[in-house]
């Protein structure tokens, strides 16, 4: 199944139900509860996909500054000005990919702090801007377990969101629909952990890089059958570079982990400097964030409160050193390269002596500054000195 294609479907709907008065769209984060939202009929919308747009396409350095001098710091979350930034100019990059004028307009718009609180001042400025009704789940953060009380809480939060949404929509939730959707997105979450872990074949069949292109449909399209249907194909696929001994970076001699957010603007030129020295990035915390394998259609909210809490980047130091840890054993990593991006310290785990503990057990680690979006904050030149460097020395 072609990814393009899968994108471009998904947003020509949504913006044929933008324009449709009796579909109605909701913005959503990353890691909030879309399987409810598409429960309940709604479109869905993620803006940190599209902010990941503007980064990749470098459209962003149009756009950040036009945010900032909006009075949004140039220190805080480069998705959010790049967004706010593109919307304030009138641009989006779906224009130029799929003719699209502009961004779906939102119904209702809803955030989930577990990632972080930017998502909730960039969803507020919209709302605003939309006069659209506005939800926020704010769950326990930086939780070492989590705890009944923690998923009570965010189940009873779910529940309040879906008496909002039946208001909106004049009925009320079918417990059918909402078992659907988990399941449809557990099935996809699940192949795409396993095409993930298809990354612990040697040689690996994927790197990091590719990993950021393909997880597309399990960010924009959890809760339907075309992200499970893309994943079944991918797997299939990346099984049979496995058997065939298919390298995503051929003469791979040294694996790497990759901690924090990606640099969407420099992905190929960053992909051919660790070809250029047979290094393949095979795991990462970023890609690994969109498995959801708790998720369970026979008890919905409980097991999606659960599996939202949960991530990876709500947690405190001592979950995310034994996650790393483990992935460095279960993919035979030779080294890890933390980026410190300078917008998203949320997503940054190089701040608080991580790489040192690393290193004191014998686990190489060296951290590189950059930025998800903001080129201002990356020099290639010092990236790829530090990047060749340090794989030279594993
Ligand atoms: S986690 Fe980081 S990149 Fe994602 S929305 Fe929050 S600040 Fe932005």
């Amino acid at each position: 199944m072609d990814m393009k294609r899968v994108m471009r479907d998904y947003f020509l709907d949504l913006d044929q139900a933008a324009k449709d008065p009796d579909r109605k769209v909701a913005w959503c984060t990353s890691v909030g509860p879309a399987e409810i939202l598409r429960a309940m009929g709604f479109e869905v919308f993620f803006p940190e996909n599209h902010g990941a747009m503007l980064g990749a396409t470098r459209v962003c350095m149009e756009t950040i500054p036009k945010a900032n001098a909006f009075g949004y710091s140039p220190d805080i979350c480069s998705y959010l000005t790049s967004d706010i930034g593109a919307y304030l100019k009138g641009i989006t990059p779906l224009t130029k990919a799929y003719g699209i004028e502009s961004i779906p307009r939102p119904d209702i718009l809803v955030y989930n702090t577990n990632q972080c609180k930017d998502v909730m001042h960039w969803f507020e400025y919209f709302a605003r801007e939309f006069d659209a009704p506005i939800f926020g789940i704010h769950p326990p953060t930086n939780v070492p377990e989590v705890e009944e009380s923690h998923i009570a809480d965010v189940v009873s939060q779910f529940e309040e969101l879906i008496k909002v949404l039946e208001k909106m929509q004049g009925r009320a939730m079918k417990p059918e629909d909402l078992r659907r959707t988990c399941a449809l997105s557990k099935e996809a979450t699940d192949l795409w952990a396993e095409v993930l872990e298809t990354a612990m074949a040697r040689p690996s069949p994927l790197s990091f890089f590719d990993s950021t292109i393909y997880m597309g449909p399990i960010v924009v399209l959890r809760g339907t059958e075309v992200a499970r249907d893309y994943y079944r194909v991918l797997l299939t696929d990346l099984k049979i570079r496995v058997a065939a001994r298919v390298a995503a970076v051929p003469g791979e001699s040294k694996r790497i982990y990759w901690d924090g957010m990606p640099v969407w603007g420099r992905l190929r030129s960053m992909s051919e400097l660790f070809k250029s020295n047979q290094a393949c990035v095979v795991a990462s915390t970023y890609c690994n964030s969109w498995i959801f394998t708790d998720f369970n259609p026979d008890d919905p909210l409980p097991s999606m409160a659960y599996a939202y809490i949960k991530i990876f980047i709500n947690r405190n130091d001592q979950y995310k050193e034994d996650y790393i840890r483990k992935l460095v054993d279960e993919y035979e990593i030779d080294g890890v390269i933390f980026h410190d991006a300078k917008t998203c310290p949320n997503n940054s785990n190089s701040q608080y002596n991580l790489p040192s503990r690393l290193r004191k057990d014998g686990i190489p680690a060296v951290i590189i500054n950059g930025d998800l979006c903001d080129l201002r904050c990356y020099s290639d030149e010092q990236s790829s000195t530090v990047i060749e460097a340090f794989v030279e020395t594993l």
